[in-house]
């Protein structure tokens, strides 16, 4: 069996998944292929990402694609850019507003899989805590300090806030992220993307 098929295979798997009790019922959401050089692994699809079957299909994706400096069609495009994150099916809200955090399971039965495709992956956009604490080789206290000290674990990983719009306050007090990080990270994906 060649790596296509087998690729083609595994992702069939993944999108017949029902492995969780979901409050909307599973709908795994993901976009990927083995020719993907940006790598980003996020929480969970939210709910209107659930009804529209596409990830970051929200404000927050607006917000994510401005700060990476990609349109749409370059942040959708699957040879270009793998989209994984820690939960593939919406999770259900908390009481109260958020919603509830993915269960380990998901990435524990897929990602070792997936990510044996991805042999082209220059850099992996970690966005958000859950994907931090998994991935990166030695997080900072807070989510806060590990995208200060994102540098640090340069080539490889970027930690990323969730860009929820929590983060607005987030980024008017920390304002390196939006001057200083931002404009560096922007220029390293065109420069893995071209
Ligand atoms: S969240 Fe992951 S493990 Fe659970 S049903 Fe969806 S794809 Fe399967």
């Amino acid at each position: 069996m060649n790596d296509n098929t087998d690729w083609t295979r595994l992702l069939t798997r993944v999108r017949a998944c029902t492995a969780c009790e979901l409050p909307l019922g599973p709908k795994p959401i993901l976009s990927a292929s083995p020719a993907a050089r940006l790598l980003i692994t996020s929480q969970a699809p939210g709910r209107r990402a659930h009804e529209a079957g596409r990830t970051f299909a929200d404000a927050s994706g607006d917000r994510l694609r401005a700060w990476l400096g990609l349109t749409p069609e370059q942040f959708y495009d699957s040879t270009s850019i793998a989209i994984i994150p820690m939960g593939f099916c919406y999770p259900g809200t908390m009481e109260g507003g958020g919603d509830i955090l993915p269960a380990a399971r998901c990435s524990a039965t897929w990602h070792a899989p997936l990510f044996s495709h991805l042999k082209n992956v220059k850099l992996t956009l970690l966005v958000g805590r859950l994907a931090q604490e998994r991935y990166l080789p030695d997080p900072r206290g807070s989510m806060s300090e590990a995208v200060a000290s994102w540098r640090d674990y340069l080539p490889e990983y970027v930690p990323l806030p969730h860009p929820s719009w929590r983060t607005i306050g987030w980024a008017r007090r920390n304002p390196w992220f939006e001057h200083e990080m931002l404009p560096e990270l922007r220029a390293r994906i065109v420069d893995i993307l071209k």
